[in-house]
């Protein structure tokens, strides 16, 4: 199964997208984690985004779809795969579109989490992981990225007829529950 899991910072994508991972046996591949991996690292990749992330902007998209591209080569992504935080733009989307293309594969579901505005920026600030971008200045500006890069591909995959609306609201077995019954049904 080939999943993209969508939603604003803060929603939950990468809490369930690793519940998803563990049920159904397929990669998590998180756009942000490699990114803070790297910077914590210090490898080249870290060295060159940490201003960026640091001040809650988005990676050039040419960077972030080379390095999807290089990683879904990876024979463990063979047989499918969850995407976290990528596509974050429409570009992104499109190239994305085109390394499925190339591969002969399509996608199977775009879960598109649903979570109230009011709720987002509390749930960062108390899940308190202690990320560098996790102040309530650098949420503002990725919640105004989001608004701005990021909500358009929802559009982008409508047209596609494979976006699942979930209801990001409660906790986090009721939303791996409503992601399951989704999931199952396709
Ligand atoms: P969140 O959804 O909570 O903002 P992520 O871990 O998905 O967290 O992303 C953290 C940061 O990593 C983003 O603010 C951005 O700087 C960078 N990033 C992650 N994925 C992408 C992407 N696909 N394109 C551009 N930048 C990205």
């Amino acid at each position: 199964m080939r999943i993209i899991i969508f939603g604003p910072p803060g929603a939950g994508k990468g809490t369930q997208a690793k519940l998803i991972s563990e049920e159904y046996g397929i990669p998590h591949l998180s756009t942000g984690e490699i990114f803070r991996s790297a910077i914590k690292n210090g490898t080249p990749l870290g060295k060159e985004v940490k201003s960026i992330l640091d001040a809650g902007d988005l990676v050039p998209d040419e960077k972030v779809v080379g390095l999807v591209e290089e990683e879904l080569k990876d024979e463990r992504y063979g047989d499918g795969y969850i995407l976290d935080g990528f596509p974050r733009t429409v570009p992104q989307a499109e190239a994305f579109d085109d390394i499925l293309d190339k591969k002969g594969k399509t996608l199977d579901a775009f879960l598109q989490l649903e979570v109230p505005q009011h709720e987002l920026v509390d749930r960062i600030l108390t899940r308190g992981e202690g990320r560098s971008d996790d102040t309530p200045e650098k949420i503002k500006n990725r919640l105004a990225v989001y608004r701005q890069e990021t909500e358009p591909v929802l559009n982008y995959y409508k047209k596609q007829d494979v976006v699942k609306h979930i209801d990001g609201v409660g906790s986090i077995e009721e939303i791996f529950g409503r992601i399951k019954k989704t999931l199952n049904n396709i």
